[in-house]
């Protein structure tokens, strides 16, 4: 039976664009049109995506402050027989963005969760860095404060394979440079920025050269950073 007909209820992780709209695979819209409710990170952003698709249907928000309590909400619901899609702003929820604890709620009561794979800008940015990708780990968001972020560089220095990481427009310079410090300068990186939109660029390179031309772009857009392993060059 194709999970998608199931008769009980379910939670569907939804993956949505993370730039550009024709990224939604036909299988996520089809989902989002059929399920009872959508459960989102900010009703506003989904409801654009909704109102793009033509789609009517209940939002409620769902997001890391409400989380704790709204997931034993949401769990109860689909136990009731509700078919809910749990949609984050852009690209696959609980990658960095609320899910995880509805999930272990529907997993702890024997429901069923069906994923609806699509965009993700980690593995996105993986692919297209040219930097190895036999061996990965994602690290999420890098600490904001300077002494735990190089602490967390010095932790992963030595890994055999590549490092994924997010990075917010105010940080970028900043990460760059202890990236520079800890790592050293000829450290290959990738600098993925706006995937999938119109101001896409991606930089790859030893991160000195990488910093020196990030600096010379705006500052503006979505960041994912990819740091080879040591000793890994385009030569
Ligand atoms: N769940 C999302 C996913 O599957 O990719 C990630 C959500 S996380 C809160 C948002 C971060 O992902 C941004 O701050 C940025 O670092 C990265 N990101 C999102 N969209 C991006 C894009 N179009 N290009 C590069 N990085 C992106």
């Amino acid at each position: 039976m194709c999970p998608d007909s199931a008769s009980s209820g379910c939670l569907f992780l939804v993956a949505t664009p993370i730039g550009n709209l024709g990224d939604l695979s036909p299988r996520a819209s089809e989902t989002i049109s059929n399920c009872d409710l959508i459960a989102c990170e900010d009703t506003r952003v989904s409801s654009k995506l909704l109102h793009h698709l033509k789609i009517r249907k209940n939002l409620v928000s769902y997001r890391e402050e409400n989380e704790k309590t709204k997931c034993i909400e949401l769990a109860k619901q689909i136990e009731e027989g509700q078919k809910i899609a749990l949609l984050s702003d852009a690209g696959y929820p609980c990658i960095s963005d609320p899910g995880f604890r509805l999930v272990r709620e529907c997993h702890k009561k024997g429901l069923r969760v069906i994923p609806i794979p699509g965009p993700n800008a980690a593995l996105s940015a993986l692919a297209v860095s040219g930097l190895p990708t036999h061996q990965f780990i994602y690290l999420g968001f890098l600490p904001k404060k300077s002494a735990q972020l190089k602490k967390v560089l010095e932790k992963w220095k030595e890994y055999d394979g590549s490092i994924v990481v997010y990075e917010s427009k105010y940080k970028i310079d900043k990460t760059l440079l202890s990236v520079e410090e800890i790592l050293g300068q000829d450290r290959y990186i990738c600098l993925a920025r706006e995937l999938t939109k119109s101001h896409e660029s991606i930089l790859s390179g030893p991160v000195n050269e990488v910093a020196q031309k990030q600096l010379l772009m705006s500052g503006k857009g979505e960041f994912t950073l990819v740091i080879a392993p040591s000793g890994y060059s385009f030569a």
